[in-house]
């Protein structure tokens, strides 16, 4: 026993240093916004946190700070002010995030909901991420362990660990469904014709690491064995992959670092192969910030063939979270109205697999009020404005499924979901 702790204290102070790398590589750092060496700050191209009363927000990286200081621009470093609690202890469980899930909280939570509605959900482990963490996804059905002839949606949520909302509003959906299914008819009818999958959390490896070291954390926890570590997970879908340096970036330090091929991350390999066992007919992966609905293409600013039924239906969604709490969503082709992307989930379903592919991003709408941030308070708004959309969504596939079970009313939406490709289930 002793020789055992000493082995562990021993791998302890391996991984601790390690570890350490990733956070203490970077620091968040204040500058006055009006200082003198304006124009020379903006040179730098540094990567801009926020503006907030007078002053910006920057993370820096060492080499950024070699810089400033060669031309002489004061700054403060205040990253001790970001990290929700003290650095270097890697427990997984300690609430560090709030009323935000963590990995074991979600775990717990989903596998609570499975158990208290054993009927109509079902936690389904689709595959392992790097660190061998379990990547679940809810299923929600009536008869959920049957594989019937009835449309099909995905839901997903944080390819990106710092967008800690978009793990809860694709949770709270499920757990709406689950909870209301016994009470609500529109929501018994919603889960008795569709096989509703949501997973919550994509990139749990990269979560934790935003949770417990670097909250800024985007990637997911690759070894790139070059001294960077990550890969973006939502540039590492395989169609397009690699389309070009402005959509994706190879060099293993970017943000949207793109990795060493597609799909080469076991995360969205997940994903993928879900795909290979169920016919979607829409798939939702939600993000933050900036509180618009983007569709494809992302990897060009061209439009889609399927251009009128993807802006229709975000168009619809937007207008129905607007009708909650009076916030705009705008719908949007991803690569004209919002930046370029390529690798990224939204294309791959809809180019690979022609569904109507959504990335929501979530709120705040701006870098100014908040950027990744959003307080404990704003979950359940942002939740309740993205319900709607989420219902109407389901609703769309269900009308639009050409099963036979579904009655004639089905029929118009059938034929104007037309254009678009329709798969039937495996089974
Ligand atoms: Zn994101």
């Amino acid at each position: 026993m002793k020789n055992i702790l000493i082995v562990l204290s021993f791998i302890c102070f391996i991984l601790g240093p390690i570890d350490a790398q990733h956070s203490t590589d970077r620091e968040i750092i204040r500058i006055d916004k009006n200082q003198e060496n304006r124009e020379e700050l903006l040179e730098l191209n540094l990567d801009l946190l926020m503006e907030k009363e007078g002053n910006i927000y920057i993370v820096a990286s060492p080499n950024d700070l070699i810089a400033l200081d060669a031309k002489n621009i004061p700054y403060d470093i205040e990253s001790h002010k970001f990290y929700p609690r003290e650095q270097g202890v890697f427990t997984i469980q300690s609430g560090a995030n709030g009323d935000f899930h963590s990995y074991t909280e979600l775990e717990r939570d989903l596998m609570a909901l499975a158990d208290a509605y054993p009927d109509v959900a079902q936690v389904i482990d689709i595959g392992d991420s790097l660190e061998q963490r379990n990547i679940y996804a809810l299923r929600i059905s009536d008869n959920v362990g049957l594989q019937e002839n009835e449309a099909s949606v995905i839901f997903l949520g944080c390819h990106h660990a710092r967008e800690w909302i978009s793990v809860e509003v694709p949770y709270l959906l499920g757990k709406y469904l689950v909870e209301n299914y016994g009470t609500d008819a529109e929501v018994k009818r919603l889960v008795d014709n569709c096989d509703i999958w949501i997973v919550p959390l994509v990139n749990p490896d990269g979560l934790e690491y935003s949770i417990h070291f670097y909250r800024y954390w985007r990637k997911n926890m690759r070894n790139n064995e070059d001294g960077t570590y990550g890969v973006d997970l939502n540039r590492n879908y395989g169609y397009k992959w690699g389309w070009d340096n402005l959509g994706s970036s190879p060099n293993s330090a970017s943000e949207v670092y793109r990795g060493t091929g597609p799909f080469t991350e076991p995360e969205i390999q997940a994903v993928r192969d879900l795909f290979g066992q169920k016919n979607f007919q829409a798939l939702v992966s939600y993000h933050n910030y900036s509180q618009v609905i983007l569709y494809p293409w992302g990897f060009t600013e061209e439009a889609s063939d399927k251009e009128d039924i993807l802006f229709e239906i975000g168009d619809k969604m937007s207008q129905l979270m607007k009708s909650v709490n009076g916030r705009y969503y705008a719908a949007e082709r991803a690569g004209a109205g919002f930046y370029l992307t390529n690798g990224d989930t939204t294309d791959w379903s809809f180019g690979e697999h022609g569904i109507p592919s959504y990335t929501i991003e979530l709120p705040p709408d701006s870098r100014i009020t908040g950027e990744f941030f959003n307080a404990e308070s704003d979950i359940l708004p942002i939740f309740n404005e993205n319900l709607p959309a989420a219902l109407y969504l389901i609703d769309w596939c269900i009308q639009t499924y050409p099963s036979q079970s579904h009655t004639s009313q089905s029929h118009t939406r059938q034929q104007q979901g037309k254009s678009l490709r329709i798969r039937y289930p495996v089974t």
